[in-house]
């Protein structure tokens, strides 16, 4: 399956022959769950069952992170010479590559995104972020302590032992890459929970992670649901680190069964509630709409980092907005599989219903409602929303404080780049944040004093493997990608060495 399809009839062809993996992969193969339930895995561009998955609990958890710890204990990929685990996680990489086109139709089924983005955006990601981790894992060098001459004193990386990692649908393979990789290379064992919402895809990659010469039981996958799999893994006393993307509410739980069971390390990567602010001195007005529209629309708006507070000087605001509305008229929703389109649907039912609950709050508390607003396509039976744009918003309407996680954009009017500044930070998120001027030293002080942990100067949503990505506030506690990235998933040892 290595030609890329590029028309419609192509893809819909692709996924008609498709098969999906649905059962638990613990300790190097698919078993079959213990308890024997299944759940339904949905395709929201239409709203029908794409496959039944097995439903991991308890004791689903327990196998997977009893295989985890035997894998780590005796070294069989822990002690390997960091070379060889370089080769394996570069052919993992590979096979991610000869098999980019299964993978981007497995999530576009599972979740609801466009094939473009699925396969250009997502999967090409998944392969740099291997490949990329890959290439870190021998070169990395321990220190030795400036002490006086009658020691020495080495400080070196080790593993942390059983990773567990959960992670969130709307980027189901790509936020399970960043944490894997890393986590991998430092020669960890992991298990993974993807969401039940996107299940698919993960547990096709741990078939392929074994196919490139990964050891039994040193990845497995667990499908299930957060209250009773993730929650097993959080509470797991054998569990050394619990790895985590999603929402800040889910991230303090993790944290308690921390401490309700072996105060297990957390990293949690949470939401946002990014501001955008574009200032009446912006280099490029036509730049900074596309982007603010891209920046809210792309990946449905479901994207932690999204630039969903739009933050703008009184006196660019309609012509701004003008341009943003064009480009979201220009963006309406469609089938997912054709390559055309760029809005996909969102990611369940109850996904469409929250955003759409929040486009009403924000009539409700007085924001004017200038582009879209409603659902489209319900005669596919998928769950779409129109690009959404709100102006007249107050950083107090909920549209302005809470994550919708949708299509929505909020548009803030402000006086001057103190107030904008002021506005960015009154959120509990500090995740992302942009500035346009063409001012360079005011870009500096401002991106200084915004309390996130990416800003982006005259750009939105501009990206690489090579720079960490996380937030400050209840935007969460730890850095994914970069070099950064290992730090959380390895020990510090010092060894004092008396001459
Ligand atoms: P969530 O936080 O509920 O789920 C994320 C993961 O945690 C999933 O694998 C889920 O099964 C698991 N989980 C859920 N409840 C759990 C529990 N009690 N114990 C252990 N694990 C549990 O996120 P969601 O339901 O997918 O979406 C809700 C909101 O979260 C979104 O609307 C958005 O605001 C936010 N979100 C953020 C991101 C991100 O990348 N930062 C991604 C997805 C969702
Ligand atoms: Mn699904």
């Amino acid at each position: 399956m290595s030609t890329v399809p590029t028309t419609r009839e192509g893809w819909h062809e692709l996924a008609s022959g498709l098969a999906f993996r649905t059962r638990p992969f613990i300790d190097g193969r698919f078993v079959d769950a213990v308890g024997g339930r299944v759940f339904d895995t949905i395709n929201p561009a239409t709203g029908t069952v794409l496959a039944q998955v097995a439903e991991c609990d308890h004791d689903d958890v327990d196998a997977a992170v009893a295989a985890a710890r035997r894998a780590f204990e005796d070294g069989r990929w822990a002690s390997r010479h960091p070379r060889r685990r370089k080769q394996v996680l570069r052919r993992l990489a590979e096979r991610v590559r000869e098999h980019a086109v299964e993978l981007a139709l497995l999530e576009t089924l599972d979740m609801g995104k466009p094939i473009r983005d699925a396969h250009g955006v997502d999967i090409t990601l998944v392969e740099r972020t291997f490949e990329w981790y890959a290439e870190a894992v021998d070169k990395l060098y321990g220190e030795t302590a400036p002490t006086g001459d009658d020691v020495l004193a080495t400080i070196t990386r080790e593993p942390i032992g059983v990773v567990g990692a959960v992670v969130p649908w709307n980027f189901p393979l790509m936020m399970a890459a960043w944490k894997l990789a890393p986590a991998l290379a430092m020669g960890n064992s992991v298990v993974l929970k993807p969401a039940e919402q996107s299940p698919l895809s993960a547990l096709r990659l741990a078939e392929l992670a074994v196919e490139a010469g990964l050891p039994e039981g040193v990845l497995s996958v667990v499908p299930g649901y957060g209250p009773t799999a993730g929650k097993a893994l959080g509470l797991h006393p054998d569990v050394d680190l619990l790895t985590f993307t999603g929402s800040a509410e889910i991230a303090k739980r993790f944290m308690e069964y921390s401490g309700q069971s072996n105060l297990k390390h957390v990293a949690h990567e949470c939401g946002g509630k990014s501001p955008n602010i574009v200032l009446a001195d912006a280099p490029d007005l036509d730049a900074a709409a596309e982007a603010a529209a891209e920046g809210i629309f792309f990946n449905q708006g479901e994207v932690c980092m999204c630039g969903s507070r739009l933050i703008v000087e009184a006196s660019i605001r309609d012509e701004l907005l003008e341009r943003i509305a064009e480009h979201a008229r220009a963006r309406q929703p469609g089938d997912p599989l054709d390559p055309e389109t760029r809005l996909g649907a969102m990611v369940d039912r109850e996904q469409m219903e929250r955003v759409l609950g929040y486009i009403e709050a924000g009539q409700q508390e007085g924001a004017e409602l200038r582009v879209g607003g409603q659902r489209a396509r319900a005669d596919s039976g998928g769950y779409y929303i129109e690009p959404t744009v709100f102006s007249g918003v107050s950083n107090d309407m909920r549209i302005a404080r809470e994550e919708i996680f949708g299509p929505v954009l909020a548009t803030i009017t402000v006086a001057d780049a103190d107030e904008a500044v002021t506005v960015a930070n009154d959120s509990i998120y500090g995740l992302a944040a942009a500035v346009w001027t063409r001012d360079m030293s005011r870009a500096h002080r401002i991106a200084r004093e915004l309390r996130t942990g990416l800003v982006w100067v005259n750009c939105f949503n501009d990206d690489d493997i090579t720079v960490p990505f996380g937030g400050y506030k209840q935007s969460g506690n730890a850095r994914d990608k970069s070099l950064h990235a290992l730090d959380k998933y390895a020990q510090i040892k010092t060894t004092w060495f008396k001459f």
